[in-house]
């Protein structure tokens, strides 16, 4: 049974209390449209001058589009609704794209199950083997079976060799960097399912799709009916210590000296910044944040005068590249509407969140990329880049390692009003705004607003209201 879905936000309202949310990307924005819909007073403390976090715009020439590339699926219903209920599904535009795949030298399209079969570096029975893997991955509902096996493992399992060397091996590194022994199957698993399901909903073609205007304008109007609703929003504003206050609720710091008392907090930043903004937390509580691995990245966004494929993603299985994949947004995004005639293009390197590589200055970062580019594709010339940028964030995804769900820190902690609720909790898919919305909607419902209840007294359960998550039965 999915003991999370079958919970049904109860509606009996226990009085007005003011609730801190920590971090202003998008599951601290949601939680704080959700808190304020059930009659709650809300404040939200992010500490970039922006809201956002991973999906926050800037300027790139004369366009503002996302600093980390977005699209969205057919299948994100979620988030759909989000943008529905602030007024923006309605004027989504979905694409079909293609994937393309460097691999010994040369670009080639696989976007359909005809290019597949053509694939040159495998032979018939690999691509079968390849297939077979993909397929027999989609079907599988118990993914806590996988979370015990490497990913190494069991690809070399279902693939063969060759096809592990060949095709796996440089996309997981790519993806993890030297994370990659230490990561279970169930990441594999997490992609290929929310493939599938794009796949499924998009009529067996990938549909992706995008707001016009982009994130900014998605944060925007969310900031705009959040504020309406009565949320306050204070961007600019790093939390710098939660600490239980001795009259009640919940001491609070900033980073500029400012302190102020809430009756509940909801820290939504990444665990290793929990464990060190929350020192009342127990000792098992902080060394379980800290322990969670997480993927960084380092990401270009270049505009050019002109396109350089006809590929969203180019995958690329060549270990002489240094980037994770090419990412050509005008694919998707119309040029002519959006960005000012010209071509958007990200060029991201995943890398673990402790790897020097993080810290690469703009210039190396960029001179790596360009000449890259000029290897790969003949008609690429450096002087046809209008503009280029580079962004980096620490942490992006916790790391889904070997029995990973089983170590999570809980969300409802040992101090009173203090829930913990971040993206590391997503063990059943792959990080993107639908599965943390997603997440976070879930968890209030089945962790947060009961535990809350009880203290207040206001909910039909008296009992402390237990974590179990990590030790559940399988939820698929
Ligand atoms: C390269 C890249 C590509 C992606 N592509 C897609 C895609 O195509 N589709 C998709 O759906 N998703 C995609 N995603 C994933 C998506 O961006 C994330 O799922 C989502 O943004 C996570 O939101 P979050 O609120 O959990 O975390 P974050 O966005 O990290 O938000 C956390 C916030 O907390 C703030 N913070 C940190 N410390 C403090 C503090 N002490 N006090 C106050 N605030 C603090 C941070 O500044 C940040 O704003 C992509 C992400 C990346 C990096």
């Amino acid at each position: 049974m999915n003991r999370i879905n079958d919970v049904e936000p109860s509606t009996s309202r226990p009085a007005q209390q003011h609730w801190l949310v920590v971090g202003g990307g998008v599951m601290g924005l949601k939680l704080a449209m959700d808190l304020v819909n059930r009659g709650q007073k809300v404040t939200v403390a992010e500490a970039a001058p922006q809201f956002g976090g991973l999906t926050s715009a800037w300027q790139l020439g004369d366009v503002v589009w996302d600093r980390f590339y977005h699209v969205t699926l057919l299948s994100d219903t979620k988030l759909r609704d989000l943008l529905s209920d602030i007024g923006l599904e309605s004027e989504m535009q979905w694409v079909e794209t293609k994937t393309g795949f460097y691999t010994d030298g040369e670009l080639l399209s696989m976007s359909n199950t005809g290019e597949f079969l053509r694939f040159p570096p495998l032979n018939l029975i690999q691509k079968l083997r390849l297939g077979g893997t993909i397929f027999y991955a989609s079907k599988i509902k118990n993914w806590r079976r996988l979370e015990k096996l490497t990913v190494e493992r069991w690809l070399r399992r279902w693939s063969g060799n060759r096809v592990f060397e060949k095709i796996w091996l440089p996309l997981l590194k790519a993806k993890l960097g030297e994370a990659y022994p230490q990561t279970s199957a169930a990441f594999i698993w997490a992609h290929t399912a929310r493939m599938y399901k794009a796949r499924r909903s998009g009529m067996k073609t990938e549909m992706f799709g995008y707001v016009p205007g982009g994130y900014a304008r998605v944060l925007d109007r969310l900031a705009e009916t959040l504020t309406e609703r009565g949320v306050r929003l204070l961007s600019g504003h790093p939390v710098s210590e939660i600490r239980s206050a001795e009259g009640g609720g919940l001491d609070v710091t900033f980073a500029n000296g400012t302190q102020e008392n809430f009756d509940n907090v909801v820290s939504t930043i990444a665990s290793p910044l929990i464990a060190k903004t929350c020192p009342c937390l127990t000792e098992e509580e902080k060394s379980r944040h800290a322990n969670i691995r997480y993927l960084g990245v380092v990401c270009a966004s270049m505009l050019l005068r002109k396109p350089i494929s006809q590929y969203y993603v180019t995958n690329i299985t060549d270990t002489w590249v240094p980037l994770t994949a090419v990412i050509e947004m005008s694919t998707i995004v119309d040029p002519q509407q959006e960005l000012g005639g010209h071509h958007l293009v990200y060029l991201p390197k995943y890398l673990p969140d402790d790897h020097p590589g993080l810290n690469e200055s703009d210039e190396d970062y960029q001179e790596k990329c360009l000449s890259t580019l000029e290897k790969m594709y003949d008609h690429f010339s450096r002087d046809d880049v209008v503009d280029f940028k580079v962004s980096r964030a620490k942490y992006v995804a916790a790391l889904s390692t070997v029995d990973y769900s089983t170590r999570l820190p809980p969300v409802v902690t040992s101090v009173p009003g203090f829930y913990a609720l971040n993206s590391a909790h997503i063990v059943k898919g792959n990080l993107n705004v639908n599965e943390t919305i997603t997440l976070g909607e879930e968890l209030l419902n089945e962790l947060v607003w009961p535990d809350f209840q009880r203290r207040c007294g206001s909910g039909s359960n008296p009992q402390p209201v237990v974590d179990e998550r990590p030790l559940a039965e399988s939820p698929v």
